[in-house]
């Protein structure tokens, strides 16, 4: 017998649960590209995706996932040769600095590990050191959904005014977005980068680079025609938005997402993930008082709202993973850049999820853990059904 017949549910951190809207406005012909609603539909996703970022600059729109805004966003800020400050808590920021490696750009890199958020001392430490400032750029990663670690983005930049250092700061949301509370204009942010497929609830295939009038002034000679974010950010024709054919089924399930976040509200919408999110986190510390689950961040403040991961132990991981699937109908996130892999696990918690949802992945993992006979503490369930029942 199985028991995974009904509707799979996807819980790993990207692509994230699509809401049936989405789905529903990409459902369509092909509209016309020369005029009319795709143009007006465009011009109505700028302001909204600056809301979302919270910030007045620009923002361009790319064809392609987050490393595809990954290496727009250095291309247009860098030259070769420029030195970057890569400041890594995980996988994604070792891969943004890869990036930049293949620009030709001089790495410095300051390993936070896979358990700690960035430290802004280290960071002071760091540009202090750089005194004729041949860094150009501080790249950091706000979740680094490999660990789930959350670092404190305005922290790194009143580190950098701490040490009187020109570089840029940017920043990867690309888990983060529309789920973890971020201001780039407030936090002093001037090039961030995100995807459509995680807190923004649209299928992969669409990313984006904000970016500020400091960021724009310092653009280098990397950037080539195609990845110029000016044309995309102020087109003189609507072809230039992209430069080629728009994504067009992709804009407009990206406008019912974010008609959803902002009706919503992002203050609702924060407040919703940092519950689910505390839901989670009391029921692995039940799960932890007995045998080998641990979360993998230790301090709650460095905790990601939008996805965590948890130490398992090798073989558990992969065991629970595929019980929870073939058993339940239930994909868990695999513990990505970790060794041995399967000694990790994750749970995507982005976009389009609610308490129902939350309760039924934590209820599924209650049973793998007993199927499997993995040790655990009790009382999981009904401790994160607490949290949700007093908020
Ligand atoms: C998902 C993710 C990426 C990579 O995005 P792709 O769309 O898979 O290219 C980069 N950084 C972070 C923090 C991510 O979560």
């Amino acid at each position: 017998m199985s028991l995974s017949n009904g509707r799979a549910y996807l819980a790993i951190p990207g692509p994230s649960v699509m809401p049936d809207t989405v789905l529903q406005a990409m459902h369509r012909a092909s509209p016309n590209i020369y005029e009319g609603e795709l143009h007006e539909l465009t011009h109505s996703l700028m302001p909204d995706l600056k809301k979302v970022a919270m910030t007045e600059h620009q923002v361009a729109i790319y064809i392609g996932n987050g490393h595809a805004a990954w290496e727009a966003a250095l291309a247009n800020v860098l030259s070769p040769g420029d030195h970057v400050l890569v400041l890594a808590t995980g996988r994604f920021g070792i891969g943004w600095g890869e990036i930049a490696a293949g620009l030709q750009a001089e790495l410095q890199t300051v390993d936070f590990g896979n358990e700690m958020a960035i430290d802004p001392a280290r960071v002071e430490e760091a540009l202090k050191a750089d005194k004729d400032h041949r860094i150009k750029a501080v790249m950091a990663v706000h979740v680094d959904t490999s660990t789930s670690v959350k670092s404190d983005i305005a922290a790194v930049r009143a580190a950098m005014d701490r040490a009187e250092h020109p570089a840029l700061l940017m920043a990867d949301c690309i888990a983060s977005l529309g789920c973890d509370r971020f201001e780039m204009d407030n936090w002093g942010v001037d090039v961030m980068v995100s995807g459509c497929q995680k807190g923004l609830m649209t299928p992969a295939g669409v990313s984006f680079v904000w970016f500020n009038k400091k960021a724009d002034a310092a653009q280098g000679t990397c950037v080539t025609r195609y990845w110029d974010w000016r044309p995309r950010a102020n087109p003189e024709v609507y072809y230039q938005h992209f430069a080629g054919t728009a994504p067009t089924h992709h804009l407009y399930g990206l406008r019912a997402a974010l008609d959803i976040l902002l009706e919503e509200g992002l203050e609702a919408v924060f407040a919703r993930h940092e519950t689910l999110a505390r839901a989670i986190w009391s029921a692995f510390d039940c799960w932890s008082e007995e045998g080998p689950l641990k979360l993998n961040v230790a301090d709650p403040a460095f905790r990601s709202h939008a996805v965590t991961a948890a130490v398992i132990g090798s073989p558990n991981g992969d065991r629970l993973r595929h019980w929870c699937e073939h058993h339940c109908g239930l994909t868990l996130g695999i513990g990505l850049g970790r060794s041995p892999e399967d000694a990790y696990f994750r749970i995507g918690h982005m976009g389009h999820v609610n308490a129902h949802m939350i309760m039924g992945v934590l209820g599924t993992i209650q049973a793998g853990l007993s199927a499997l006979d993995i040790p655990h503490g009790r009382g999981a369930l009904e401790a994160a059904a607490d949290v949700i029942a007093q908020s």
